[in-house]
């Protein structure tokens, strides 16, 4: 078993003058308990903490990392931009190319918007959509997370055909009263909404392969559901592909699936592991955001130069190398195999799994949206999860994330993994 002696130290230190010890309650441990490693630096597929622990890494930064940490290319291209200067807030060519190369592989999107994080991209593409529509309904699914955007938090509810609740302090009942929350994969939910209220809707938003309660997958019927009524509608059908996008496939989830969407949010891989997010769709509904049209979206920092270059080299590297066949194999293997070693310790529990996203749920039904989704065994996942990081395996810290295969992994770290997770499931 790893120490973590120096972490937990620091973590204490840290405590007393940032809320929680992090800038982002995902990394705080508040599912498994104990504290995070305080991570010194990262190398391709590997972290090291602060008392030189290895750790392999199936969290990728919470998805950037598609490439593993520091690939060479991305880091000649941002220590190559560095010497240029960090800002100018005035246009670069690097916007451009990196904008051209959206364009050309995400099939739905015709024009495109770069910001600085999926959360913005969410937010400016729901005003966009109620701009674009004149109308003020978002409908959107429990247990999807799209950024910490006011309209967008809204607590999962039974699934029931609700008006939205905010989830928490500081959003008022105002900014999510336009909000529908409705349960993932229910299509009889879905239309009977649209039915009721389908002139009022500007947009349906989803994750189009969930990350954000554990993977879940849409069902075909879902998917072909939300584009005809949205469609019939005049809604707006927006992925929100800041996980999905690059991952599942080059072209993202809609270019796996063959949906085009209206709109499409992206982040994460678009950066490369710097602050990204882009938004983008329609060049009809593009041409509605400022200057071109009335709907107002800015930024000082958006289309950054080192974020660009990061971005850029990231994603010329997955065209010229495409890891997707070689990335679809090796987490086939390790989902197989964990599950083997789960059915063989009597552990009930499902691992759905797209391309090299994927989750262990602790739980015997398949999971299908949030309501099956929170019926996990999150005391099991806990001692899963601690079991793990004490032999290096560095896992998400909640039953609720999914996990990311990088073009780094080798058969060996997939075969140390499961041998590490046979050994774990054996105290379960
Ligand atoms: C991570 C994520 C976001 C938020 O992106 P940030 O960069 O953290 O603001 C939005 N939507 C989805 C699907 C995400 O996975």
């Amino acid at each position: 078993m790893q120490s973590r002696t120096k972490s937990r130290e620091h973590f204490e230190r840290a405590s007393r003058s940032i809320p929680g010890g992090v800038n982002s309650p995902a990394r705080a441990f508040g599912g498994v308990g104990g504290h995070p490693s305080i991570i010194a630096r990262g190398d391709r597929q590997y972290l090291y903490d602060i008392d030189g622990n290895r750790l392999l890494d199936y969290i990728g930064s919470w998805g950037p990392h598609i490439l593993g940490h520091r690939h060479p290319e991305v880091i000649a291209a941002i220590t190559q931009a560095l010497e240029t200067g960090t800002s100018f807030g005035a246009p670069t060519e690097a916007e451009t190319e990196l904008a051209e190369f959206i364009v050309h592989t995400i099939p739905s999107i015709e024009k495109v918007r770069m910001v600085n994080s999926g959360t913005e991209a969410t937010m400016s593409a729901i005003r966009l959509a109620r701009g674009f529509t004149g109308r003020s309904v978002i409908v959107k699914f429990a247990g999807c997370y799209h950024g910490h955007v006011d309209s967008l938090l809204v607590q999962a509810g039974s699934g029931a055909l609700t008006l939205g609740v905010p989830s928490s302090p500081g959003v008022p009942a105002g900014c999510t009263a336009d909000t529908v929350n409705l349960e993932y994969n229910d299509v009889q939910e879905l239309s009977d909404t649209f039915a009721k209220r389908g002139s009022e809707i500007a947009a349906v938003i989803l994750e189009p392969v969930v990350g954000n309660m554990g993977l879940v997958k849409p069902t075909p019927e879902f998917l072909a559901a939300l584009r005809e009524l949205c469609t019939r509608h005049g809604a707006l059908l927006i992925f929100d592909e800041v996980m999905t996008g690059f991952r599942v496939a080059f072209g993202g989830a809609q270019e796996l699936f063959g949906i085009k969407p209206d709109l499409t949010t992206l982040g994460k891989i678009v950066g490369g592991g710097m602050p990204v997010g882009a938004y983008g769709g329609r060049a009809d509904v593009m041409d509605a955001i400022s200057p071109v049209g009335p709907v107002y979206q800015a930024g000082t920092l958006s289309g950054n130069p080192l974020a660009m270059a990061s971005g850029l080299a990231t994603l010329r590297v997955l065209k010229k190398t495409n890891p997707y066949p070689e990335l679809e194999a090796k987490s086939a293997r390790l989902c197989g195999e964990l599950s083997k070693a789960a059915t063989a310790a009597g552990i009930p529990h499902t691992c759905p799994r797209v391309g090299s996203m994927f989750t262990l749920f602790f739980n015997p039904e398949p999971v299908t949206g949030f309501r099956v989704a929170k019926t996990s065994d999150t005391q099991r996942f806990a001692k899963f999860f601690h079991g793990m990081l004490g032999r290096g395996i560095y896992l998400a810290c909640s039953q609720f994330e999914a996990h990311f295969v990088s073009a780094c992994h080798t058969d060996e770290d997939i075969d140390a993994t499961v041998q590490a997770a046979r050994e774990v499931f054996a105290t379960l």
